[in-house]
């Protein structure tokens, strides 16, 4: 781990600070475009100045970008569109400054094969008498400069895992001023940030989204991993959602999904979380396909029926099991009401894909 290799890490930021103090015009508003690139993981994102200060989303111009830079579209015809979709509190440059984000289309104003809000928005739309409810645990791991975990010695490995899971000391955690940054910057931004905790892999941590209600939850998931990789940015420290980051005995990294609907959260309402556990068991593959971006290939990685997983080829479910695809937790069974948790996704899923596919299996039988 050495820092003096990460450039940003060693700016002088009393600088930055200087600038970013300046008065800035009441009329003119930073606006920061953040849309998800050609991989389906990447991020990119470009400012503009607005001349007013946007109330909401709507307000908001369409944009632009060369796709032909971002694996989107071919150079001969390389204008793809950013249309602007939700709107936060911009961390960064405080005041009335916004980070906006944006679905894609092609120059035929068709989505782009990253764009899976559209067809997200569309199953939702369908099912939002159903008040579906997302929770996310985001799992993540900061590596050095050299993509080595970071705090990990440069020859070696730290001891086996077991005193690192919400741990506490400078032998126990590694980084943890990104989180706390991280988690405050979410806050301020309007996100619905519902906790963290360190992981059980050293150097890997967790943070949770949510309940938040049909589109609004990939919305803020998005939003809290570009916030993520712009505050570890900061402190020239990378950030990777792969599931699986180190081989062998070390736990790879998910995006557990928590659901629920209205008839699940009321009374006796167990009876409609087993339900949907069943209608899921008949849908394993086009859960696995949707849960990782290359339709399944990341998670065989990470899906192996051990480190806290289950197996990627069957479908499990159980009480308090976090051997199974599927936990009903300990307090939902006992209260018989509550919430299901699909552990299968990915870290580096697109929870568009993931609650997509939810709602389609159990809310609209599809
Ligand atoms: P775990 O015990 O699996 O580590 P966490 O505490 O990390 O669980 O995450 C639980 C998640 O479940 C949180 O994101 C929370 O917002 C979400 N959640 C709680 N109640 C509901 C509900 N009724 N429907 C959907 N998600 C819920
Ligand atoms: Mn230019
Ligand atoms: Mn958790
Ligand atoms: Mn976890
Ligand atoms: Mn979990």
């Amino acid at each position: 781990m050495v820092l003096e290799n990460s450039p940003n890490a060693a700016m002088n930021k009393l600088v930055l600070n200087r600038f970013l103090s300046l008065p800035q015009p009441a009329d003119k508003v930073q606006a920061m475009y953040v849309w998800i690139d050609g991989t389906g993981v990447g991020l990119r994102a470009k400012t503009r100045t607005i001349n007013f200060v946007p109330s909401i989303v709507s307000e908001l111009p369409i944009w632009n970008y060369d796709g032909s830079s971002t694996y989107q579209s071919e150079g001969s015809n390389s204008d793809t569109y950013l249309y602007p979709v939700a709107m936060f509190k911009d961390p960064f440059r405080l005041g009335n400054n916004k980070l906006v984000l944006c679905e894609t289309y092609k120059y035929n104003r068709k989505p782009t094969a990253t764009n899976r809000r559209h067809s997200c928005l569309e199953a939702m739309e369908k099912a939002a008498d159903q008040k579906p409810w997302f929770g996310i645990e985001q799992e993540y791991t900061l590596l050095d400069m050299e993509g080595r975990p970071f705090g990990w010695p440069q020859n070696g490995f730290p001891g086996p895992q077991g005193p690192y899971y919400c741990g506490v000391g400078a032998n126990r955690v590694y980084a943890r001023d990104i989180v706390e940054s991280h988690y405050r910057a979410c806050l301020y931004a309007g996100i619905n940030i519902s906790g963290t905790n360190a992981e059980v892999m050293p150097s890997q941590w967790e943070y949770q989204v949510g309940p938040c209600e049909g589109i609004s939850i990939a919305d803020q998931l998005w939003m809290s991993r570009f916030i993520l990789h712009r505050v570890a940015e900061e402190f020239g420290v990378c950030v990777t959602l792969d599931p699986k980051p180190m081989p062998g005995e070390w736990n790879g990294a998910g995006a557990h999904c928590n659901f629920s609907t209205k008839e699940m959260r009321e009374e006796n309402g167990i009876i409609h979380i087993e339900n949907a556990i069943d209608k899921l068991s008949k849908q394993h593959l086009r859960h696995i396909k949707a849960y990782d971006p290359n339709d399944g290939k990341d998670n065989e990685r990470r899906l192996t029926g051990r480190l806290e997983t289950s197996s990627i080829h069957d479908f499990s479910a159980g009480v308090a099991n976090r051997g199974a695809s599927v936990r009903i937790p300990r307090a939902c069974a006992e209260e018989k009401k509550g919430y299901l948790e699909d552990r299968r996704p990915a870290s580096n899923c697109d929870p568009y894909r993931v609650t997509e596919a939810i709602v389609r299996t159990v809310c609209l039988d599809e």
